[in-house]
């Protein structure tokens, strides 16, 4: 039997370059997308998949990714983060327009560019990485939870218009992961992104991919709507046990 396909975007590090090995490990035929083609292509390489460049706030670079895909079974909407942290009042009007461009309307632009194929393939899946940001809110956060949030809203709204096709939808939930975020978050600050999982056990990168192709291994009639996942010593998006 041929493999089936998954489609991984966000595959150059952390959670998406962990979800690809464990789905090509789950025995899917791994697409990585992402911006840093170096990183991608070693990766692909090693699980005998494929790599593509890939911007999701760029349509044109999203029509060209989707090009080189024949079949897809399972999307991950991954690609994402954050930037800055600052209070509403000194909103950079800059680091919003990022969030809301690569977490929002990247899920849009690959989703509905790949939907088609999910549901030609007869048990299609769309998984999304949105947050717990994307279900509370936090001070200085607000660029990034209202970013989640319309993220969680537009992928639980396609959840609701496909009922009754071949498709499922399954949002992934997570709260503190160790990987590039918060360096990426502060610009490259790496004492201030450190100082975020300091005296606490986060999640790793792993620990989230092991959830995805979880989900995805499922039998086709189960679909697993919302997943939360966080480390133990944390409560929610403000609140944490730390040594
Ligand atoms: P990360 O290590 O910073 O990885 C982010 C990934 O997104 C990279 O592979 C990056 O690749 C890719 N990306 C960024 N902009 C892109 C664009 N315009 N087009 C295509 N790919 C792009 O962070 P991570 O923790 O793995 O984050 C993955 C997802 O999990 C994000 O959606 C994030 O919001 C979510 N999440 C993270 C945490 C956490 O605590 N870490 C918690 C909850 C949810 P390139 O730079 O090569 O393009």
């Amino acid at each position: 039997m041929s493999k089936r396909t998954a489609v991984i975007t966000g595959a150059s590090a952390g959670i998406g370059a962990a979800t690809a090995r464990a789905l090509a490990e789950a025995n899917f035929h791994v697409v990585l997308g992402a911006r840093r083609l170096d990183r991608l292509t070693p990766l692909a390489d090693e699980l005998s998949g494929t790599a593509h460049v890939l911007d999701v706030t760029d349509p044109e670079s999203v029509a060209s990714f989707v090009r080189y895909i024949s079949e897809c079974d399972v999307l991950v909407n991954n690609a994402g983060g954050a930037r800055g942290l600052e209070r509403v009042e000194d909103a950079d009007e800059d680091n919003w327009r990022w969030m809301w461009e690569t977490n929002v309307l990247g899920t849009l632009r690959m989703t509905k560019a790949l939907l088609p194929k999910l549901i030609d393939s007869g048990d299609g899946h769309v998984l999304t990485v949105t947050s717990v940001a994307g279900h509370e809110v936090y001070d200085g956060g607000a660029g990034y939870t209202s970013a989640k949030h319309a993220q969680s809203a537009l992928h639980r709204t396609l959840r609701s218009e496909h009922l009754g096709q071949p498709i499922r939808f399954t949002e992934i939930t997570p709260g503190l992961v160790e990987t590039d975020f918060s360096l990426n978050r502060f610009d490259g600050d790496a004492e201030r992104a450190e100082g975020v999982y300091r005296g606490i056990r986060a999640l790793a990168a792993e620990d989230v991919a092991e959830v995805i192709a979880f989900a995805a291994t499922r039998p086709s009639h189960v679909n697993l709507d919302q997943i939360v996942l966080k480390p133990r010593a944390q409560y929610n998006g403000s609140r944490a046990h730390r040594e």
